[in-house]
């Protein structure tokens, strides 16, 4: 455990002790766990590896104790959209903010002393006194980003290609309307006939489909790289 990490369990235990509150052996375990984890993690994450290193506490008092280390300093509660409310570990008098993957979930933590300061800047133009603030980022982390350059739209695939369907984009209209068409996530499918205008042919769990190009836009492909012999 790091110096600081003890450090901050003495202060801990201390805090807890003049604030009169209950079972402090028990907290310090969760208190020990979290702390043994640097990253930001789900009420049900913690619960978790609480269990698996046989430490069975109640959910209730989990969760309560959760609260109290924020209350008093040692962890911050962050809520990021789309994803369940996680804590981490804080540390005073250090700040940093986040980029958030919308598709992974993936959370980066930056700090930048440029940004801070501009930040201070654009405030205190508008007459501002900034008490605190969060800069969130969402996208798409490089991993992501790397699988979804790997991918075309259907209607660039070229006759004989073959790939597996990763992903739909366009509005719910558009995916519902692929979903009726017997289209799936994960289906292998086969461009029979692509005149690079007009209607596509393609194959699909040995069904011949024939639709149109904005559709076909619409189905995103992973190339396995095979191309059958045009006959
Ligand atoms: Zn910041
Ligand atoms: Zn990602
Ligand atoms: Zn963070």
């Amino acid at each position: 455990m790091k110096a600081n990490h003890r450090q901050e369990k003495r202060q801990f235990e201390r805090l807890f002790e003049k604030e009169g509150i209950d079972k402090v052996e028990d907290r310090m375990a969760i208190l020990e766990v979290f702390l043994g984890v640097e990253q930001h993690m789900s009420f049900q994450e913690l619960a978790t590896l609480l269990e698996n290193k046989g430490l069975d506490f109640e959910p209730d008092f989990v969760k309560k104790t959760l609260n109290l280390l924020c209350r008093y300093g040692f962890a911050s509660k962050r809520k990021f959209e789309g994803q369940p409310t996680l804590y981490e570990h804080r540390y005073l008098g250090s700040h940093h903010d986040h980029l958030i993957c919308t598709k992974c979930k993936k959370i980066v933590e930056f700090e930048n002393p440029q940004m801070e300061t501009l930040q201070l800047e654009i405030a205190s133009f508008h007459g501002f006194h900034v008490l605190q603030h969060k800069m969130e980022m969402y996208g798409l982390c490089s991993d992501c980003l790397r699988e979804r350059v790997s991918l075309t739209p259907l209607s660039y695939a070229r006759e004989g290609e073959s790939g597996v369907i990763e992903d739909f984009t366009g509005g719910s209209a558009a995916q519902l309307r692929l979903a009726t068409m017997g289209l799936r996530r994960g289906d292998e499918v086969e461009v029979i006939t692509n005149k690079g205008e007009g209607q596509l042919v393609v194959a699909v769990n040995a069904t011949r489909l024939a639709m149109g190009r904005g559709v076909a836009a619409k189905i995103m492909v992973k190339p396995n790289g095979r191309r059958k012999d045009l006959q």
